[in-house]
C-alpha cells in the first residue's frame, strides 16, 4: 500500500507492505532513478548480516551499489562515522544524482539522512526502516548526529525521496526493540486518535500480536498521525510539540540512567504514565477507567521510576531539555484521549509531583 506525505517543499510516498523489497527496482524506477545510478547503502552490523546480501543482490541487477556499515547502537550517530561515511561517498564517486539508502533503525536513518542532507549540499535519500520505532523516525525529515554534549545536537531537515517499509524485516527484531517502537505507536494514538487507541486495546493483547496485518496497521496509523502533525505544524501552529508527549520525563530518564540502559520506548512509556498522572492532578480528570498501568504491563513496559532515582536529578534533566523554555518545564498533557494541552509547570510543583509519582 501507498501513503502520500506532503510537506511544504516536497511530496513523497511511503510504500508499506510485507516483502516489498522484491519490487525495489520497480519502485526506484517509479521514483525516476535511472539504471546505473550509484547507490550507497548505509546500514549497521546487525542489519548488514541479516539482510544486506539480499538487498544488494536485488539492487545490483540495475544499479551501482556500495555499502557503508556502522556498529549497531546509538553511539554510531557520531561525528566520526558521519565523516567516514562522507569519505566513503567521495571515494566511491557519488555525486548529486546518486542515492543514499538508510537501511536500518532510527540510528542509521538519522546518520544516513544527515550525510545525505550535507553531502554536496544535499543529495536524495530513501528510508528503508527495519525497526518499529523507525515508523516515527523515518517521517518528519529530522536527521541528526549526536555531540558528546548532547543528543541530536547537529542536524538538519531533509525529506527523503520515499520511505520503503518492508515489515518482513521486523520479524527478527528483539522483543525489547519491538516494545520500544510500540511505545511510539501508543503515543501517536493517545495524542491524536481515540478510535485507534481503542483498536490497540482491543486487538493488541501482547507483543506477539504485532505481526502481519495488525503490525502493518499500527505502522500505517502511526505514520499518518505523525506526518499529519508535522504537516500541520508547517503552518506554525506549534502542534509538533505534541509529539513530545511522554518525552519530557522519558528523555530525562534515558539521560539519567544512561543511554542503552533503558530503551527509548520504555523510558517514554514511564514518561507517558507520568504525563497522564500530572494531567489528572492539574485538570481534575480521571483516567482510572483506562487502566493504563496494567495495560502497559501486559506488554512488559516498566510502569514506575526505578527506586534509586532522585527526583531532584530528574528535574534538572527535565529543565535541561532543549525544548524547555527559559528554565521552566513545558509538559505535553492530555485533557482526554486525543485532546492535548501544553502546560508550563513550576519547579516546585513538578518536584512534588515527581515525589508523589515515585511512591
Ligand atoms: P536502532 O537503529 O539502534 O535499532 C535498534 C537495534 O535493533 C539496533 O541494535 C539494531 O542493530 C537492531 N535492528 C535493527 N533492525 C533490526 C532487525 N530487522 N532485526 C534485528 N535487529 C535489528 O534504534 P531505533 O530504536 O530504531 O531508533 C532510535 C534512534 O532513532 C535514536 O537515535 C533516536 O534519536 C532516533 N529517532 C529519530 C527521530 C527523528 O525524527 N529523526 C524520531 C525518533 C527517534
Ligand atoms: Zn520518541
Amino acid at each position: 500500500e501507498r501513503i502520500n506525505i506532503e510537506t511544504k517543499t516536497k511530496q513523497y510516498p511511503v510504500f508499506l507492505g510485507e516483502g516489498i523489497t522484491e519490487s525495489l527496482p520497480h519502485l526506484l524506477a517509479q521514483l525516476s532513478f535511472p539504471s546505473g545510478t550509484k547507490i550507497l547503502i548505509v546500514t549497521d552490523e546487525t542489519v548488514e548480516a541479516l539482510y544486506c546480501p539480499k538487498l544488494r543482490s536485488v539492487l545490483s541487477q540495475q544499479y551501482d551499489v556500495y555499502t557503508y556499515v556502522v556498529p549497531s547502537g546509538e553511539s554510531s550517530k557520531s561525528f566520526e562515522n558521519y565523516y567516514a561515511c562522507q569519505t566513503a561517498a567521495l571515494t566511491y564517486g557519488l555525486d548529486r544524482h546518486s542515492l543514499i539508502i538508510a537501511f536500518g533503525g532510527g540510528v542509521v536513518g538519522d546518520l544516513a539522512g544527515f550525510v545525505a542532507a550535507t553531502f554536496m549540499r544535499g543529495i536524495p535519500y530513501i528510508q528503508m526502516p527495519t525497526t518499529l520505532l523507525a515508523h516515527d523516525s523515518a517521517v518528519g525529515g529530522k536527521v541528526a548526529i549526536n555531540h558528546p554534549l548532547g543528543k541530536n545536537m547537529i542536524g538538519a531537515f531533509h525529506q527523503p525521496e520515499a520511505v520503503i517499509y518492508d515489515i518482513a524485516f521486523l520479524r527478527s527484531l528483539p522483543e525489547k526493540e519491538l516494545r520500544s517502537g510500540f511505545a511510539e505507536v501508543i503515543k501517536h494514538a493517545l495524542i491524536h486518535d481515540r478510535a485507534f487507541y481503542e483498536w490497540l486495546k482491543r486487538e493488541i493483547h501482547c507483543l506477539d500480536d504485532l505481526e502481519g496485518q495488525k503490525l502493518q496497521y499500527c505502522i500505517h496509523r502511526g505514520i499518518q498521525i505523525k506526518a499529519g502533525i508535522v504537516q500541520e505544524d508547517e503552518k506554525e501552529t506549534g502542534i509538533r510539540a505534541y509529539l513530545n508527549f511522554g518525552h519530557t520525563l522519558g528523555h530525562a530518564l534515558e539521560s539519567e540512567l544512561g543511554y542503552g540502559t533503558i530503551t527509548h520506548g520504555d523510558a517514554v512509556a514511564v514518561g507517558m504514565l507520568f504525563a497522564l498522572f500530572v494531567s489528572e492532578r492539574l485538570y481534575g480528570v480521571s483516567f482510572h477507567d483506562h487502566q493504563f498501568c496494567s495495560w502497559f504491563q501486559t506488554y512488559g513496559f516498566p510502569t514506575s521510576l526505578p527506586p534509586h532515582i532522585s527526583p531532584e536529578q530528574l528535574l534538572q534533566k527535565m529543565k535541561g531539555d532543549k525544548k524547555a523554555k527559559a528554565g521552566t518545564v513545558r509538559m505535553v498533557l492530555l485533557r482526554d484521549i486525543g485532546n492535548v494541552q501544553i502546560e508550563t509547570i513550576e519547579d516546585e510543583q513538578l518536584l512534588s509531583l515527581l515525589h508523589e509519582f515515585l511512591e
